[in-house]
């Protein structure tokens, strides 16, 4: 007993220890996995970072190369300058790659009061009038050109107006001494159509793809985007996003000329523009970013991004219970794959130990009607036994000792061919009633024997089952032979055959009772296991190789039928054979 019990002090020990790993692997994996999700939600971050960075920039270098275009030297005279921006306008129609950038030049004549507009099509600057919605354009001018200390004299600087889509140049005319003042500007109207058609979807086709929501608003009224890359669901306008930025960084302090750029100066657009590039990014010179502005604070445009399917939060939490899961999952296979392998090992070792049980079982079981038969024969050939009675006696010993020799060898020969091959080929009606009787003859030597009293109840005209025969005798006999050898002091069993209707069909039941010791629940599990012995075999030393259920069940299921069984320990047991009948025209023909 000592062997099998550290066995499974042993087995537990490394249950134990497997459920402990997979325990601490889910801790692990749930930590790791809300690592990946932190650097998950910062990778994203920086990603959408650099987007929108790169956005801004490309933005601001189409208001930077508006700047360039329009960059004239010192003019002599209103007249000279107005000469200077036609042919600038020309230029910028027939080689920018964005022409319909521009939607209009306007020269303010400051001295004169005068207000100029190009005429696109005469390409001559016209006396005009101030539009109404230029209004606060016109006061803001007269703020900046009224500069009365040198202090306040500002440099050539460009303004961005947000508020009227206006890049504002103010202008030297004629070589002025101090206090210098600013005589003209020059205002480039930009086209917002451009900018929110065309522009604004470029940049976001570009740097967001379709993995981010783009909407550019003016922060006065964030409900109505200028612009906006998916229609936004009703009711929730992309206001709040994973990102709100200006989408031209400055603030109305930074003062910055971006014609004064040397290379620009010397002649290198392509130059001034990659150093431009280079430069502007996070943390570095964000200088070129420093576009003067008239626009409040509260008129900026906006740039606002948000992941098309929620924030990027939302993503971030959905790809980490994503990866929960699937981690789960492969734990729970890992388990699952475990237990597999510890309930196979174990009955594998099961096996093992009844087959070892068995062997040693039937050697000794060989061994003693064969010894039996020896010394009767010895005795017979030693001519030691006189009278014809001893010598029958003689003979039934023998003939006993070797029925049970055959028995046994056939068994364990019926066993192994079931299971190398299906046995049970032949397949044809079979009498039932007509079997019972063949057994019962059978074992008639055995019943007389064992004092055993036999009930048959056989009902008249049962029908056919279909099968094989020998199978069926065979599978019948193992059950009346255990119900003699089982059916301890009672000496009793009785032999039942009937029809019943089960599930719509009619099937043919032979039932096998005794009133014997029982068997007990952990043993009746078992019984039906090659090798199986139960308790009250071993204890009673009562022969036999834990085979003859084991075939007994196989052909049964082999007819298309079961074997059950039904015992109480100290009142008995009942085995139940059900076969499924042949239709009475299918046992005529
Ligand atoms: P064997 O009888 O050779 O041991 P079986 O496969 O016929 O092998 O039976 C397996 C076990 O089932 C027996 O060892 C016994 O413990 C139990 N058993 C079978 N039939 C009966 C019965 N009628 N009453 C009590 N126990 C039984």
């Amino acid at each position: 007993m000592k062997a099998p019990s550290r066995q499974a002090a042993l087995w537990l020990a490394v249950v134990s220890a497997l459920a402990l790993i997979l325990l601490a692997l889910a801790a692990l994996q749930i930590h790791w996995t809300d690592q990946v999700s932190q650097a998950d939600r910062e990778r994203l971050r920086a990603n959408l970072d650099t987007s929108v960075t790169r956005f801004q920039r490309d933005f601001y270098l189409q208001l930077l190369r508006v700047c360039w275009a329009f960059r004239i030297a010192g003019p002599e005279s209103v007249t000279a300058a107005m000469d200077a921006y036609a042919g600038r306008y020309d230029d910028w129609r027939n080689a920018s790659a964005y022409p319909a950038m521009i939607g209009g030049l306007l020269l303010w004549d400051q001295q004169h009061a005068r207000l100029f507009r190009l005429n696109p099509s005469t390409e001559q600057f016209e006396l005009t009038s101030w539009p109404p919605e230029l209004l606060k354009l016109r006061h803001n001018l007269r703020k900046l050109t009224s500069a009365s200390s040198p202090e306040d004299v500002p440099g050539p600087r460009w303004i961005l107006d947000e508020q009227t889509y206006s890049l504002i140049h103010p202008l030297r005319i004629g070589q002025q001494s101090y206090p210098a003042r600013h005589t003209a500007t020059i205002v480039v109207r930009l086209s917002p159509e451009f900018l929110w058609h065309r522009l604004a979807p470029q940049l976001t086709a570009r740097y967001f793809g379709s993995r981010y929501a783009v909407a550019i608003v003016g922060r006065a009224d964030p409900l109505r985007p200028l612009f906006e890359s998916v229609s936004p669901a009703p009711g929730r306008p992309l206001a709040n996003g994973d990102i709100v930025a200006n989408l031209v960084p400055g603030t109305e302090e930074d003062l910055f000329d971006p014609v004064a750029n040397p290379e620009h100066a010397r002649g290198d657009p392509a130059r001034a523009e990659q150093k431009f590039l280079d430069g502007a990014g996070p943390g570095g010179g964000r200088r070129y970013f420093s576009l003067a502005r008239f626009a409040a604070a509260g008129q900026r445009w906006e740039l606002v991004v948000r992941g098309t399917s929620g924030t990027v939060e939302a993503a971030v939490r959905a790809l980490h219970r994503r990866n929960l899961t699937i981690g789960f999952g492969v734990l729970l296979l890992l388990a699952v794959a475990m237990s597999l392998v510890v309930i196979s090992a174990q009955t594998a070792q099961r096996l093992a130990r009844t087959q070892m049980n068995f062997l040693a079982g039937i050697s000794h079981e060989l061994r003693t009607p064969l010894t039996v038969i020896c010394s009767a024969a010895d005795n017979l050939a030693d001519g030691m036994l006189a009278g014809s009675d001893r010598v029958k006696d003689y003979g039934n010993l023998i003939r006993d000792q070797g029925r049970r020799l055959s028995h046994m060898v056939n068994e364990v020969l019926s066993f192994a061919a079931g299971r190398a091959v299906r046995r049970f080929h032949r397949q044809e009606p079979v009498d039932p009633s007509g079997i019972i009787e063949t057994v019962l003859a059978n074992l008639q030597a055995e019943i007389e024997s064992q004092h055993v009293t036999v009930e048959k109840n056989v009902e008249q005209n049962l029908p056919l089952v279909w099968g094989d025969p020998s199978a069926l005798a065979e599978c019948i006999q193992n059950l009346v032979s255990n119900a003699i050898r089982y059916g301890g002091e009672a000496r009793w069993m009785r032999i039942q055959a009937g029809r019943r209707h089960s599930h719509g069909k009619e099937e043919v039941v032979v039932m096998v009772e005794d009133r014997g010791p029982g068997i007990s629940p952990r043993d009746l599990r078992r019984i039906f296991e090659p090798f199986y012995r139960g308790a009250n075999a071993t204890d009673a030393q009562i022969h036999g190789t834990g085979l003859g259920l084991s075939i007994a069940q196989q052909a049964a299921k082999a007819m298309g039928g079961r074997l059950t069984v039904r015992s109480a320990v100290g009142k008995g047991s009942q085995f139940t054979l059900a076969l499924p009948a042949l239709a009475s025209a299918d046992s005529e023909t």
